[in-house]
């Protein structure tokens, strides 16, 4: 299908929104974007892009050949808990190499891309709701104004309200995962940069270097079942992070230290959407199958979703077909990586002898998974 002047809405400017917007924007569609935030800024934390998620990147010439803001992996480094021994090192894959990105710094490149190609951002606009028609779809915004296309995408995040159109009302669950976030300044230079993975009982940290190693990223995540509501981005007490983690040694000790202002969120999920998409309103990124971030895949998926999507309107003839293409293409995929970063919540947190053996084998299947 002819995209070409077609109007499409997309709900929600995070990573998978601005894909989503440019993959339609270079077919020749009018994108709008609506974005409830005022501004595109990102609290300071870093994301892992793999060889999937850098492809997509690349393909939508958001980055170079040599992307100039993200910083090579040269692998991950498994650590033990204790002293912070070392356990192995999982060299990057031959099918390409991961990067490390400031959240910002991608949503930064994804942003100018979008807005050098034509798209047009409403900020600070929060969709109420998105009705189907039967030949176009109509997105309402909290003010009451109300915007017609052709196709609406709504990528508007783990907690999307547009999801329920669909699905239906769905409750939340709680994982029993809190997730700690940081970064401290840094200036330990590395000439192989990796990210360190260490895994105790009921608990993990990953590290990793960010921008020039000026920065360490910090994602320290624990089991813990007193938590009731679904927070977001609550301020952490630096204090009470580091009693949680009070067991770990080594770098991990060190740079825990010297977290000041840390970010704390209890990890909550829905499962992957029944419904993706209903013929003119498609559901997209986390929206569609919110993720654990134990495998580093959530925002990878989205990018793969947004290329999937462009990609399913050149090959289809109409709106519906290209979107039910869509869902058929990505479902699968969707569904096993998220059963992968699922078992990873386990397989991280072993308790007992043969922790560090299990982990090992199962991490090395969940990797392969992720690049598949
Ligand atoms: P979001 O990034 O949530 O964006 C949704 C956007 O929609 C937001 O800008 C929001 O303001 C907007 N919005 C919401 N509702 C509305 C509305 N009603 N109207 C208008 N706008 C709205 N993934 C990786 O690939 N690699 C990693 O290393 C990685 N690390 C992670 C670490 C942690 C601790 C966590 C929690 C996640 C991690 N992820 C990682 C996952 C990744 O962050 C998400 O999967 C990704 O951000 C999803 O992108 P998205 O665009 O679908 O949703």
């Amino acid at each position: 299908m002819n995209i070409s002047g077609s109007k499409f809405g997309i709900v929600g400017g995070g990573i998978g929104g601005l894909a989503a917007a440019l993959t339609l924007r270079q077919r020749g569609a009018v994108v709008t974007v609506f974005e409830q935030a005022p501004e595109l800024t990102e609290v300071g934390a870093g994301l892992q892009i793999s060889a999937n998620g850098m492809a997509v990147l690349r393909a939508l010439k958001v980055v170079a050949d040599t992307p100039e803001a993200g910083l090579l992996s040269h692998g991950t480094v498994l650590r033990d808990y204790r002293a912070g021994r070392l356990v192995c090192k999982i060299v990057p894959p031959s099918a390409g190499p991961t990067y490390y990105y400031h959240r910002a710094d991608l949503l930064d490149l994804l942003y100018k891309a979008a807005v050098q190609k034509g798209v047009e951002f409403h900020l600070g606009a929060r969709v109420e709701r998105v009705r189907k028609h039967p030949s176009e779809a109509e997105i309402t915004l909290d003010t009451g104004a109300r915007f017609r296309v052709d196709c609406a995408v709504a990528a508007d995040g783990g907690q999307s309200a547009i999801r329920a159109d669909l699905t239906g009302r769905e409750t939340p669950k709680f994982t029993h995962q809190v997730a700690w976030r940081a970064t401290i300044p840094w200036d330990r230079r590395n000439k192989n940069p990796c990210a360190v993975l260490t895994m105790g009982p009921g608990r993990h940290v990953v590290t990793y270097p960010l921008r020039d190693q000026t920065l360490m990223n910090i994602v320290a995540i624990e089991e813990r079942s007193d938590w009731q509501e679904e927070g977001w981005r609550l301020r952490g007490d630096p204090e009470e992070l580091k009693a949680r983690f009070a067991g770990f040694g080594g770098l991990v000790k060190e740079i825990l230290q010297e977290v000041k202002d840390p970010n704390i969120w209890a990890l909550f999920l829905r499962p992957v959407a029944e419904c993706w998409q209903n013929g003119r309103v498609a559901l997209l990124g986390d929206a569609a199958h919110p993720t654990l971030p134990f495998m580093a895949q959530g925002a990878c998926l989205a990018l793969e979703d947004a290329w999937t999507l462009g990609r399913s309107f050149e090959e289809q003839s109409g709106v519906s077909q290209a979107l039910a293409a869509y869902e058929a293409t990505r479902r699968q995929r969707a569904t096993r990586v998220v059963a992968a970063a699922g078992a990873n919540a386990r397989n991280f947190h072993l308790r007992g002898p043969m922790r560090v053996g299990a982990q090992l084998a199962l991490m090395a299947v969940g990797s392969r998974l992720g690049r598949k």
